[in-house]
């Protein structure tokens, strides 16, 4: 309880899925939340689950995160309504099977759009406001296939990988201001993201996995709560693999 007492948060992708447990999570252990997605009506209804007709503690808002001006408005909402921003969690993405010659530039502008430029966009709004506060917390979702390639899903493999890197410059850029920066590689986590993987794959994960089954949506986000909050006060430019040993084999 309380490790996110008197914080900000504000999560990308946030409407469903791992982004959404990282807001509820996030508000049990005291911060006050603004969750952004282009699902804006869940984001909505996610922040009432979570006012539950209470104190104001949660936020949702329309946040596509290839547009520049959309973060503004999310980091100006924090402000507005929090009184600033400590935390961002860019957990926003999406996913794709595609291979390296099925790949159309439509497709790999998207997946490139999202996942890539989306985190960088999001670290640049954020910081201004992080400054302000004398630090703060930046944590970005990559992911296992930012760290190993596979026979498909060509352009998520190389925005995940670039996200990787982009925390590692950023948590040396800002280290002496205390902003801290660091990434989450998550394996194979059941939320709607995946569901367009054939069963008969999954279930072949299920058996590479050292653990043996997927990971839930929960599980990263503690990890995510560590690297948010202060205990991860030395921990910066690091990368957090939660894949119960998939990349250990
Ligand atoms: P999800 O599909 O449930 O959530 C992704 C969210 O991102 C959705 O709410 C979606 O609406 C939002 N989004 C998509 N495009 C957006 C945009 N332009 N602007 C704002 N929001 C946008 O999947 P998830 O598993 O919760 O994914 C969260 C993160 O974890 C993603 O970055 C994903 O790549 C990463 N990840 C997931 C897995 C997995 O197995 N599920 C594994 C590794 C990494």
């Amino acid at each position: 309880m309380d490790r996110l007492k008197g914080k900000v948060a504000l999560i990308s992708g946030g409407a469903r899925g791992q982004g959404a447990a990282e807001a509820r999570l996030f508000v049990r252990e005291g911060a006050k939340v603004v969750v952004g997605d282009v699902l804006e009506d869940q984001t909505k209804k996610l922040a009432a689950e979570i006012n539950d007709g209470a104190a104001q503690v949660a936020a949702g808002l329309r946040l596509d995160v290839t547009r520049a001006a959309d973060w503004r408005s999310a980091v100006d909402a924090c402000v507005r309504l929090f009184g600033g921003l400590d935390i961002l969690i860019n957990n926003a993405g999406i996913f794709n099977m595609s291979g390296l010659e099925d790949t159309s530039e439509e497709l790999w502008d998207s997946v490139v759009n999202i996942n890539q430029k989306g985190v960088w966009l999001g670290m640049k709004a954020a910081v201004p406001a992080m400054r302000n506060r004398g630090g703060g917390s930046i944590v970005n979702i990559s992911s296992v296939a930012g760290l190993t390639g596979s026979t498909g899903s060509t352009a998520y493999h190389g925005t995940k990988g670039a996200v990787r890197l982009l925390t590692k410059a950023a948590a040396v850029q800002y280290a002496p201001e205390k902003i801290r920066v660091n990434s989450v590689h998550p394996g194979v986590i059941a939320t709607q993201m995946i569901d367009i993987i054939p069963r008969e794959m999954r279930d072949r994960f299920g058996m590479i996995v050292p653990m043996q089954r997927e990971g839930t949506a929960e599980e990263v986000a503690n990890v995510v709560l560590f690297l948010a909050s202060d205990d991860a006060s030395y921990v910066t430019g690091a990368e957090f693999v939660v894949d119960g040993g998939l990349t250990a084999v």
